[in-house]
């Protein structure tokens, strides 16, 4: 038997979650099975174990968007008993069973085999947050973004995919605005290698204007929302701004006039269906870039018992970083 965060819901609408003890014969089908060894918190978990969203078609279910461990038995040839592995994404923790419990079972095209230079706990500190920070890094290099015309902006920079974010940006050389509702964790962002705090009030109350004074070379939005809708005013002329979240918003309200006068490009990221080349690619990156020692400070350790309560604080935008769920 395992043990696993369930999550359930009641005749009342309520979605809880409690640890319990199950036999394996509950994990669900699929072709490889991997003793979890960490979990991660990302928005959308909070979301599910709040039921908000209605994500979950079948309870009770197990949550948990990303897990890695290592595989304890396996029919996919690709995979072996003892294979170091993670997963992310593919609906996982949603519509399937998830991270949130001492087993998984699922379908080996999801897996990714442990990079080069990532520990099974540094794959889930950085986890979907890290990987949706690294693909819009590598969408922004494509498109041309300029290291030189000013900084690049990331919103939302205190949480997960933002401190990432800025993290791998400061290792690339180009100069960061951090973007933050939360002036107290100004100085954690610097010392990650932003180089401004900009506060997400002031810049929100600043004055309103259909084009503003370009500041931003190009920029990683958590936020959406009016928020993303001020960003694109104020992107300097060919910027690309990679629009990640809706942590403030899902509306975007703007105007045609940053793409047709100025040359903005606006990019949509998704890591969730991100097929497996350009996804391997990115976790290969991560592992030759990411400064797992520098970032330790904006990692909390909880166990599964923990869950509810961190679910709740995501949403709710405190969590600072990343939380990771250890699970043996
Ligand atoms: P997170 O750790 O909670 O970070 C979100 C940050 O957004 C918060 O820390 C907060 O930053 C800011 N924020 C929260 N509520 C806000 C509000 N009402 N108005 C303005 N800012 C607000 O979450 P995450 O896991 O990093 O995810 C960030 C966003 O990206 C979420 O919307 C998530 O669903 C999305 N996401 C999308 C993908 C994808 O594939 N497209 C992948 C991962 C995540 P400050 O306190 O610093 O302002």
């Amino acid at each position: 038997s395992f043990r696993a965060l369930l999550t359930d819901k009641h005749a009342d609408g309520k979605v809880t979650s409690a640890v319990q003890e199950l036999d394996e014969a509950r994990l669900p089908k699929g072709n490889v099975t991997v003793d979890i060894e960490w979990a991660g918190l990302n928005y959308k978990d909070g979301m599910v174990l709040t039921g908000a969203g209605n994500m979950v078609r079948d309870y009770p279910h197990v949550a948990g968007i990303d897990f890695s461990g290592t595989v304890s038995a396996s029919d996919d040839w690709r995979y072996h008993k003892g294979d170091k592995v993670l997963l992310t994404g593919w609906r996982v923790g949603e519509t399937q069973w998830g991270g949130y419990a001492e087993k998984a079972r699922v379908n080996g095209d999801w897996l990714v085999p442990m990079p080069k230079g990532l520990s099974p706990r540094d794959a889930m500190v950085l986890g979907t947050a890290g990987l949706t920070a690294m693909l819009a890094i590598d969408r922004l290099e494509a498109a041309g973004v300029s290291k030189t015309i000013g900084p690049i902006l990331v919103t939302g920079a205190a949480g997960g995919v933002g401190t990432i974010a800025i993290s791998l940006l400061a290792k690339l050389g180009y100069e960061v605005a951090a973007l933050s509702g939360r002036p107290q964790h100004a100085e954690a962002l610097k010392a990650l290698g932003a180089t401004t705090a900009v506060d997400r009030q002031d810049f929100i109350s600043g004055p309103d204007k259909p084009l503003e004074a370009a500041r931003w070379a190009g920029a990683i939005d958590n936020v959406g929302g009016p928020l993303l809708g001020k960003v694109l005013k104020q992107v300097h002329y060919d910027g690309v701004v990679a629009s990640i979240g809706m942590a403030g918003g899902t509306d975007l309200p703007t105007t045609v006039l940053p793409f047709i006068l100025r040359g903005v490009t606006l990019i949509g990221i998704d890591s969730v269906m991100r097929p497996m080349e350009p996804r391997v690619a990115a976790w290969k990156r991560l592992g030759e870039l990411f400064d797992a020692k520098a970032y330790a400070g904006l990692v909390e350790e909880i166990g599964l018992e923990g869950l509810p309560e961190a679910g709740g604080r995501i949403l709710a935008g405190e969590v600072k970083g990343r939380v990771l769920v250890k699970l043996r």
